[in-house]
């Protein structure tokens, strides 16, 4: 059989244009009221990545992305591809810029296969990667530094899977020792009273790939500060059915779900590339918008990138959710 002219636009990966510049993140978000940002860069199928600068912290992979590069850890939230993908080329480039080991968390039902393709692409390279993995089940822990901790969340995709959330803990003054100035605490402590007592704050909650339900065992995806959930389908064009065949989340599941119900900022991000940007957005403002208001804060960019062109072909294929 003769091979096609060219492959289907539905198939076409992103366009060089749409790579970026190195260094550039496509998407930086400054959720009102927090003091870290979150960069990054989500369509689902092809990649993600992201990034809290503040943390050091990366979540996901699918592509090498230059800002990543800098950040110590690395919370993977599952194997597909356009999530995990670019994990040897992300070691290999961190190696070569001669930076610290990273620390890779990742479900535990992955480290046997994701040590076998490290160790076989350590002997096609000749060289090793200065990395450490951390298998993850739900609610374990790890620690960040300055005083926060990655906690692993669940998530449920048809393959291994986790959600993550960063943990502050903060000293609170002793509520009867409000409105005391500075040297009075001083002295008090110094005389051996407890003039503090320590309180978890949760920073952020990352979804990772999978239906809506998790939130009902992950309180961190109700109130941390700033929630993101994956929002994958958003019309009835392609109906909560297409996505739940592949265990992703539609905007319609979020109707009557707890999800960011107590967060200051939410963030639905892998969005399909069936959808331009504009549209996009209107379809989660049209739904969203009455109940978050100027708490939603899609992870989307300014303009349509050339790779979420809204084709015929796609818009209409029924077999794939992303
Ligand atoms: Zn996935």
């Amino acid at each position: 059989m003769a091979e096609p002219d060219s492959e289907p636009e539905a198939l076409a990966p992103p366009d060089a244009d749409d790579l970026g510049s190195p260094g550039a993140p496509k998407v930086r978000l400054q959720p009102p009221g927090v003091a870290f940002t979150v960069e990054g860069w989500s369509i689902a199928g092809i990649e993600t990545w992201l990034r809290i600068p503040e943390f050091s912290l990366a979540i996901d992979v699918g592509r090498v992305a230059a800002p990543a590069l800098a950040s110590r850890h690395l919370a993977l939230t599952h194997g597909h591809l356009d999530h995990a993908g670019g994990l040897p080329a992300w070691l290999g480039l961190r190696r070569m810029g001669a930076m610290p080991p990273a620390r890779v968390y990742l479900p535990a039902e992955m480290m046997t296969e994701i040590k076998t393709i490290l160790a076989a692409w350590e002997r096609l390279q000749g060289v090793g990667f200065e990395v450490e993995l951390f298998p993850a089940r739900p609610f374990d822990r790890f620690s960040l530094g300055s005083g926060r901790s990655l906690v692993a969340l669940p998530a449920h995709h048809g393959v291994p899977a986790l959600g993550w959330a960063v943990i502050e803990r903060r000293a609170k003054l002793c509520a009867e020792l409000l409105g005391k100035t500075g040297p009075e605490i001083r002295a008090l402590r110094e005389a051996g009273h407890v003039v503090s007592k320590h309180e978890e704050v949760t920073l952020l909650a990352i979804s990772g790939d999978t239906r809506a339900s998790a939130v009902d065992e992950a309180p961190a995806l109700r109130d941390a500060q700033v929630v993101l959930h994956e929002v994958t389908l958003l019309d009835d064009r392609h109906p909560p059915a297409l996505a739940h065949a592949g265990n992703h989340t539609h905007l319609h599941d979020l109707r009557g779900s707890a999800v960011a119900a107590e967060a200051g900022c939410f963030v639905p991000y892998h969005i399909s590339q069936r959808y331009g940007v504009t549209e996009a957005r209107a379809l989660l403002q049209a739904e969203l918008g009455p109940r978050f208001g100027d708490r939603l804060l899609p992870l989307l960019p300014a303009r349509d990138p050339p790779s979420r062109r809204r084709s015929a072909a796609l818009a209409a294929d029924k077999s794939s959710c992303c």
